[in-house]
């Protein structure tokens, strides 16, 4: 086999394998094996850029930043849908189509998926572009975010037409959010509030490995152009799936409205065990010719109707408003409910966001409200009942002070939650803190739960979690439960987690919207804790995709210098942070990165920045980055004026070259690069 045909195989291998894994549900290979596969394939498209194919699958995983997003016109334009709530609308959408088409009518009834509307346009069966809906007549180009999803296919299969668009909403499924939002969490970030939201944020993400992280699912239903192959909407459904396309098998034909209604009935009930969200059903006339014949409105449509399921919604009383206190100080208001069933659950609490939303809706507590499933995972309250409200109501006074430590509530500008600043001595927030600490990513300690934390600290052995590192058997074994073999285990862990290395330490400590990624960046960056506390804000915001926010965050973590002749609040907290870090140091924690990688690291490229464009021959995009970050350098995704350097590669983009030109920037080519950095 030449080296061109074994590519080839690679590529349309690993091609089924997404297939059989993303669209079908059905994977024939073990993970590693595919791993193994992708490696060998990514060697070879290294070592030979002449095979380059943007539609390789070696580029889902990423890479590329797009700082602005193309503006596209349409060329089919994406319209809305009417809406249908009864029997009698639908009826008379049916009346009103028989009089302007002649033959039997018949349905295709769809679920309507909840998320944000894509238009793809194939070439020769190889995926050209990735349209946005936007307002309809233009959207926003996002191929290459949507190119990371895997259930889009790439390249076709079968007997696919020369030309054409398909639709299609991108989803995010509920474990997916429900995994990303426990991850934020433990940055101690906001969670977001629903799958749809995320979802279209996501597609306009500008780093496209973070899109790639993102487990999203694009869900087709509609075929568009020019002499399709197929004559209905059902046929046209079975195509996609047959040319790769992830169709839900749900579609159904119906000969009526009462058939139509079957559907609607089914579905509305086990809906809610679909991994996705939907809001209703769509029903489309099946024949194309009947469809050209209706035609449009101004903006919707004649051939098509949503019908909305009714929003799971219970009316109960609200009996009391009681405050959290997370991690980080984050005060929750939460509602405790009468208990209610709704779709399938008892609801006996809900989340009530903060004071905005508790004034905005006008909660109180002896109220009826009314109650929905938001994303089918976390009930909120959507509205109260007035006419029920008790003479004697008043109107909610948000407290003021910590419902566990009594310290007045503090609220920044910008920031839509109250907190307690009392980080030292405010109970949740202390075993908050070592809980992150401990947890899986960060230390990981083995023999140590988050229950048994909250144990040490109500008996008062521990106050943060450098004193994990003092624990002794003796001191653990009057604890209730806590017997010989589990204490030696506690102290072994904590023992073992020292060799943990310095980028999970940062993220252990728990620094508000410093996450897993944002740790590894900073670690890799600053290489040790000592470098990062003597970080300005301005050298934070140096670094590639560290925000204001983040390195604000940063300094008033470390931050011990005095203001004038007060000692706030925040540079005590400061203070304190910093003996910790000094205790983990003493301790044998990691606080710097290991020697092996320091070793690769050098400043020969004194903070220049490099963009990197096109295919190389001796080293991968990847690992070109890579060496620009480890000798100093940074990496940009789009050229400007700040750009120092444009490495050019094989097949760069014309317009990227043109642009680096008028800026005068210097393009350098792969070799002398490596000459750059000494290889
Ligand atoms: P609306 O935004 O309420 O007018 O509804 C129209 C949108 O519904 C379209 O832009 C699609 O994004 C979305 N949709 C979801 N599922 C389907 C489906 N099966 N058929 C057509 N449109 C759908
Ligand atoms: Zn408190």
């Amino acid at each position: 086999m030449t080296t061109e045909e074994k590519i080839k195989t690679l590529r349309n291998e690993l091609r089924e394998h997404n297939y059989n894994y993303y669209v079908l549900d059905n994977p024939t290979i073990e993970d590693y094996d595919f791993d193994i596969k992708l490696k060998e394939l990514q060697a070879l498209e290294t070592a030979h850029p002449e095979f380059y194919d943007a539609n390789s699958p070696t580029l889902r995983v990423g890479g590329e930043v797009t700082k602005n997003f193309d503006t596209i016109k349409h060329e089919y334009r994406m319209y809305s849908l009417d809406n249908s709530y009864s029997k009698e609308d639908l009826e008379d959408w049916e009346n009103r189509i028989k009089k302007q088409v002649d033959g039997v009518v018949e349905f295709a009834c769809e679920l309507k998926y909840d998320g944000a509307s894509m238009s793809l346009t194939y070439e020769e069966g190889t995926l050209v572009k990735a349209v946005t809906r936007g307002d309809g007549f233009q959207g926003d180009n996002v191929t290459t975010n949507i190119k990371t999803i895997k259930s889009v296919p790439l390249k076709l299969k079968g007997d696919f037409p020369p030309k054409f668009e398909i639709r299609g909403e991108i989803v995010l499924p509920f474990d997916g959010f429900i995994k990303m939002n426990e991850e934020r969490e433990a940055a101690g970030e906001e969670p977001y509030r629903n799958p749809r939201n995320t979802a279209s944020g996501s597609l306009k993400l500008q780093d496209s490995s973070e899109v790639a992280r993102r487990p999203l699912e694009c869900l087709m239903y509609s075929l568009v152009g020019e002499k399709l192959p197929v004559k209905t909407q059902m046929e046209g459904l079975k195509k996609a799936t047959e040319w790769g396309f992830k169709v839900p098998p749900i579609a159904k034909l119906a000969r009526s409205v009462d058939e139509v209604l079957k559907f609607v009935n089914y579905w509305d009930i086990h809906r809610h065990e679909l991994p996705y969200e939907t809001d209703g059903v769509v029903v489309k006339v099946n024949n194309l010719q009947q469809q050209e014949e209706l035609g449009y409105t101004a903006k919707s449509p004649r051939w098509a109707m949503a019908y909305k399921f009714k929003a799971e919604q219970v009316s109960t009383v609200l009996n009391e408003i009681t405050y959290q206190v997370g991690r980080t100080g984050a005060i929750t208001p939460v509602a405790n409910l009468e208990p209610v069933e709704l779709a399938g659950t008892t609801v006996k609490r809900a989340s009530l966001y903060n004071a905005d939303q508790i004034e905005k809706l006008d909660i109180r507590e002896g109220d009826t409200v009314y109650v929905e499933k938001g994303g089918e995972i976390i009930p909120k309250i959507i509205g109260v009942e007035f006419e029920e409200r008790p003479a004697n109501s008043t109107p909610t006074k948000y407290i003021e002070q910590c419902p566990e430590c009594a310290t007045a509530l503090v609220r920044t500008e910008g920031d839509a939650k109250h907190y307690c600043p009392n980080e030292e001595g405010c109970p949740p927030q202390i075993i908050g803190r070592i809980q992150h600490f401990i947890s899986r990513k960060a230390m990981d300690i083995e023999g140590l739960g988050g229950e048994t934390v909250a144990l040490l600290v109500e008996n008062n052995l521990i106050s943060n979690y450098a004193d994990l590192y003092d624990l002794k058997v003796e001191q653990l074994l009057p604890l209730e439960r806590m017997a010989q073999k589990s204490a030696e285990n506690l102290v072994a862990g904590v023992a073992a987690s020292k060799e943990v290395p310095f980028e999970r330490v940062l993220f252990a400590l728990g620094i508000r919207f410093v996450g897993e990624t944002v740790a590894k960046k900073l670690a890799k960056h600053f290489k040790s804790i000592d470098v990062l506390m003597a970080a300005t804000e301005e050298q934070l915001i140096a670094v590639d995709e560290i925000g204001e926010r983040i390195a604000q965050s940063v300094v008033a973590f470390f931050t011990s210098e005095k203001s004038s002749d007060l000692f706030t609040e925040a540079s005590k907290t400061g203070e304190i942070n910093r003996k910790i870090v000094e205790r983990l140091r003493n301790a044998g924690v990691q606080l710097q990165i290991s020697e092996a990688e320091l070793a690769n690291q050098t400043d020969t490229l004194g903070g220049n920045i490099f963009v990197v464009s096109g295919v190389f021959a001796k080293v991968s995009r990847t690992e070109l980055k890579k060496l620009i970050e480890d000798n100093g350098g940074k990496v940009s995704g789009s050229i400007s004026g700040k750009t120092n350097y444009v490495v050019a590669g094989e097949n760069m983009g014309p317009s990227k070259l043109a642009k680096a030109e008028t800026l005068g920037i210097s393009i350098i080519s792969e070799d002398e690069f490596l000459t750059m950095v000494g290889l």
